[in-house]
């Protein structure tokens, strides 16, 4: 069959998608893909990095993907019903949170974002407050404190990192991000409605994100928050449309998650139309240094925990890195806390095997950790606390390359 596939969206999922059909051998169909943002397809997770002066847009690309199989759009898909497709899939990822803003205000979700951001700081803005006190909120204070800039975080949960620290750690990172001349305020509501706004030169928001389903939603497909799909990706409302990455509702969130339902959904759609699977030794798309997921998912399934893990890019801010392992805010078994240092390591125990941790201002032992939740048939060390200061675990690398 020389199926039409239709694709929307040219993030991470969607690039990944097309990446592995185009690979796929036997595949003698056609690819028509829709972008909605302007230039080449990046990689959104780093961002920061752009603003914290680490790299540079062109830095960002993702690989180039030329084939006389492909035809790109450069226009958002209007419509489901007008398209023509054997197979749709949908990548059209999530939308900031957006509270009601004045004028100063800039969203961090896209390259375009980034660079409104940085014309703000080349134009003169010397002091700017982040609103929100989640993972992208926290390392995008660190980002811009790097260039020099005075940063207020405003947070309404009660402490920063409030779904994946307890009050104690997050205590020990605001201290470590106020020496690098962050300010951070909690339990507070930025609105411009109630008359709740930072005194700022520009405010950046990071006050999380919402699917973006409305051609599902007009195409009479079901979704919950996100487009409701089945294990494959494929909407229950139609087989021939899949979803996938931010804006697929499946319980996982973050850019593994995205690129892991592009793998299944290739591996689908091929056989589907009956062309061999793509071959599983194509390997990821690469996300350079980065981090697993940004937020936890709503659900943690048992054996899924590594998808859960948590660790900020902080910038050199001193004291700052944080790791979550495992299940968020579980109770420790053991901790550890160095109130002089501003360290805290906090590890829970399921018997004796290890199921979470948390780490704040000394993460070396997240790459040993991290191997020792993810896989129970390793057997824990004797001593359970050697997880937290074992010398060989602290020089164990790889956790936060993909
Ligand atoms: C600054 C930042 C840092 C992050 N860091 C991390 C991290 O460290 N770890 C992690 O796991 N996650 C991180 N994330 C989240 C991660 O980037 C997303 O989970 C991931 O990019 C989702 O990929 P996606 O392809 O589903 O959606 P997106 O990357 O949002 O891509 C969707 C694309 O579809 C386009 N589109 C929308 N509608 C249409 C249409 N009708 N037709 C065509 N195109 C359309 C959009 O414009 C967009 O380009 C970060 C996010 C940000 C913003």
């Amino acid at each position: 069959m020389n199926a039409r596939i239709v694709v929307a969206g040219a993030g991470l999922a969607g690039h990944e998608f097309v990446r592995r059909m185009l690979a796929s051998p036997g595949f003698e169909g056609t690819v028509t893909w829709h972008t909605a943002e302007p230039g080449r397809p990046y990689n959104r997770v780093l961002l920061t990095d752009l603003l914290a002066g680490r790299h540079t847009p062109e830095a960002i690309s993702l690989p180039a993907l030329a084939d006389p199989r492909l035809t790109y759009r450069r226009t958002p898909l209007g419509s489901i019903a007008t398209a023509a497709f054997d197979f749709l899939v949908l990548a059209t990822g999530a939308d900031p949170v957006i509270p009601p803003v004045r004028g100063n205000a800039v969203p961090l979700r896209t390259l375009n974002d980034a660079r409104t951001i940085l014309r703000a700081l080349a134009d003169g803005a010397r002091r700017v407050a982040v609103v929100g006190g989640g993972p992208l909120g926290v390392e995008t204070a660190c980002a811009l404190a790097r260039r020099g800039v005075r940063v207020d975080l405003v947070h309404r949960g009660p402490h920063l990192l409030s779904r994946w620290l307890d009050a104690e750690s997050a205590a020990l990172l605001t201290d470590s991000l106020s020496t690098a001349g962050i300010t951070v305020r909690c339990g507070t509501e930025v609105s411009a409605a109630t008359g709740t706004w930072p005194t700022a030169d520009l405010v950046v928001l990071a006050c999380g994100t919402r699917p973006r389903v409305s051609l599902a939603r007009a195409a009479g497909l079901p979704f919950e928050r996100g487009i409701l799909v089945d294990a494959d990706g494929r909407s229950p409302g139609d087989p021939r449309v899949f979803a996938i990455g931010d804006c697929a509702e499946n319980g996982a969130v973050g850019a593994f998650a995205a690129l892991d339902d592009a793998r299944r959904a290739a591996v689908k759609v091929s056989e589907l139309a009956q062309y061999s699977h793509p071959s599983p030794t194509g390997g990821h798309t690469t996300l350079g240094n980065i981090v697993p997921v940004c937020q936890p998912p709503k659900e943690v399934p048992t054996g899924s925990f590594t998808r859960s893990a948590l660790r900020l890019r902080t910038y050199d801010v001193p004291g700052a890195d944080v790791a979550v392992l495992g299940r968020p805010l579980a109770d420790p078994t053991i901790q550890l806390t160095d109130q002089r240092r501003r360290t805290r390591k906090a590890l829970t125990l399921e018997g004796d095997a290890p199921i979470a941790a948390a780490l704040v201002g000394d993460v070396r032992a997240a790459p040993a950790l991290a191997r020792a939740i993810a896989d129970p048939a390793t057997p824990p060390p004797s001593v359970p606390l050697a997880l937290l200061t074992s010398p060989s675990l602290r020089d164990a690398a790889g956790f936060d390359r993909v």
